[in-house]
């Protein structure tokens, strides 16, 4: 069977500088997540894998580089979900390890619950000997001088990956620094099941980004994994969502979607989506800034 994937870095205003970077390092996630497609891995494997390429990669806002809160530290948000038994992890405001993805994923496949938070999250991902770092580390100098720079509260270059296994099986995951300048203990959409990511083998998978307190409020990975299942294609399930959200609420944000029968979406109404994507019929990756239309 067809598999296919997708990555995210973001969706906001990429200045012209930064849209290569963005390029490669979301080709490299995707490249990531192909190798083990091609292998027969799952499709949480595959998004797990593309997610830490991404987390590593300063560019992005989650991981290394995240962007920092009101106090200058970094406060990680993460989750993810695979859609055959509709299994989800997460970890909210987590400090101090190096890839909150995987300690997601160790929260789906090792505790009773879905989403750990703060002090909580940290102490289970040192039980599990996950990668462990000083929270003064995972500081790059970039986004330190950009929290100097000005005190306005804005996301960008949050990361997330979908992605279709050739058993049919959907996952979807999202991981992110959240916003420059929130409150310490501030959670948006990222580790959130159907409002940043969603999983269905019934009608899809997709992951959202952008602005987390219009995203939360109309719970739209959900309601894009909804819209397929009712028959929407990828497309105009995730461009529908989009401007619901702009109607009611206000916002911007971009979504990565697969449907029910392979077929890759995106959708933002952000100046930029940074995305790269590949399936079984394509040789090689495509990597894509898209401006909007
Ligand atoms: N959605 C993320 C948040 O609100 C930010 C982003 O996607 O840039 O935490």
């Amino acid at each position: 069977m067809a598999w296919a994937i997708i990555v995210h870095g973001g969706a906001h205003t990429i200045p012209a500088e930064k849209i290569e970077p963005h390029n490669v390092g979301c080709t490299l996630a995707v490249e990531a997540g192909v190798a083990l497609l091609e292998k027969g891995a799952s499709a949480l494997e595959a998004v797990e894998a593309a997610i830490r390429v991404l987390e590593d990669d300063p560019v992005f806002n989650a991981g290394f580089g995240s962007m920092l809160n009101s106090e200058g530290d970094v406060e990680m948000d993460a989750g993810l979900m695979e859609g055959e038994h509709l299994r989800a992890g997460a970890v909210a405001s987590i400090r101090g390890v190096r890839h909150p993805i995987s300690v997601a994923r160790q929260v789906m496949e090792k505790t009773e619950h879905v989403l750990l938070s703060a002090a909580g999250a940290h102490h289970f991902a040192e039980q599990q000997g996950a990668e462990l770092c000083a929270p003064q580390s995972m500081v790059h100098e970039d986004q330190r001088r950009k929290w100097e720079a000005s005190n306005k509260k804005r996301g960008s270059d949050t990361v997330g990956c979908v992605a279709l296994d050739a058993r049919g099986t959907f996952a979807a995951g999202t991981s992110t620094g959240g916003i420059m300048h929130k409150m310490p203990g501030r959670i948006g959409d990222s580790p959130l099941v159907g409002l940043g990511f969603y999983a269905d083998n019934s009608a899809g998978a997709c992951s959202m980004t952008g602005d987390g307190e219009s995203i939360m409020r109309l719970a739209l990975a959900h309601r894009i994994v909804q819209s397929m299942q009712s028959g929407a294609d990828a497309d105009r399930a995730a461009e529908e969502a989009l401007a619901v959200m702009a109607r009611r609420v206000g916002g911007e944000a971009g979504c990565i979607v697969i449907g029910r029968h392979g077929e890759i979406g995106q959708a933002h109404n952000s100046v930029h989506l940074a995305t790269a994507w590949r399936t079984s019929e394509m040789t090689a990756a495509i990597a894509s800034v898209k401006k909007q239309r």
